[in-house]
């Protein structure tokens, strides 16, 4: 008789578990909250008005964002001015990989905006994409605010290349970076966060003191040629942007 409220009872039951399930799949709350002294170190790619993907974050949530790192009174600092000075309080290096060219229309008006320093990793390869000019990388550099770093030349996954390909995609990459900003490359990121030691090695060859992965990890800076970062998906909210500041982790 009271068959059919004790299934409706036990589909509520199955469904408020789902969605708790959900929630925390989604929103790591139950994560450690890492310490606030240890670097933040946030990988972007584009920046443009359309659609919110692992690779574009539309400039008006990008401004959101600046706005919520300026609350959390993160030290925004370019990646070889953590090297330099790992002692600066709160550290927050913001990095953008490949070299769109709305990295200049879009997201440096907003970082002048708000006194945000960031990193750029260049290909000056890199097909399929609208790529910063000479003049946007110049203008950017000279303005003390955005440091550039190397990226390979053609955007390769070094671990799929032979050994003198991948030293010289590197080392022009570097060289490029370097005549393009008339100052040192010290910085360098993994196209698709992949390596192998002996591509660490080429890279300190090169006169790299700095490189970054994709590897999602709030931690001590550690070895220098494998820094991990925290990537940000164009369509994390608030909250979870605020869960990938304090936790490293998030799911979009
Ligand atoms: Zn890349």
């Amino acid at each position: 008789m009271n068959g059919a409220p004790r299934v409706t009872s036990s589909l509520f039951l199955a469904g408020l578990i789902l969605l708790l399930v959900w929630f925390l799949a989604h929103y790591n709350f139950w994560r450690p909250i890492a310490d606030p002294k240890l670097p933040r170190i946030l990988m972007y790619h584009s920046v443009e008005p359309g659609e919110a993907t692992g690779m574009n974050i539309p400039p008006e949530r990008f401004e959101q964002q600046l706005l919520q790192l300026q609350r959390h009174l993160y030290t925004p600092v370019t990646l070889s001015e953590l090297g330099f000075d790992p002692t600066v309080n709160n550290p927050l290096v913001i990095t953008f990989d490949d070299g769109f060219r709305n990295n200049y229309t879009h997201a440096y008006p907003l970082l002048k905006k708000y006194g945000f320093k960031a990193t750029i990793f260049l290909s000056p390869q890199i097909g399929g994409i609208e790529r910063l000019t000479p003049e946007n990388i110049r203008e950017m550099s000279d303005s003390g605010l955005i440091e550039f770093g190397g990226h390979t030349m053609n955007h390769i996954n070094l671990t799929t290349v032979d050994d003198a390909t991948a030293r010289r995609e590197i080392e022009e990459s570097i060289e490029t970076v370097a005549s393009l900003t008339a100052s040192p490359c010290r910085t360098f990121a993994y196209p698709f966060g992949r390596y192998l030691p002996k591509h660490r090695e080429m890279l300190r060859d090169a006169g790299i003191e700095m490189a970054v992965t994709v590897k999602k990890r709030i931690r001590p800076l550690g070895n220098l040629l494998e820094i991990p970062r925290l990537s940000v998906h164009g369509a994390a909210n608030r909250l979870q942007f605020h869960l990938i500041l304090t936790r490293g982790r998030y799911r979009v």
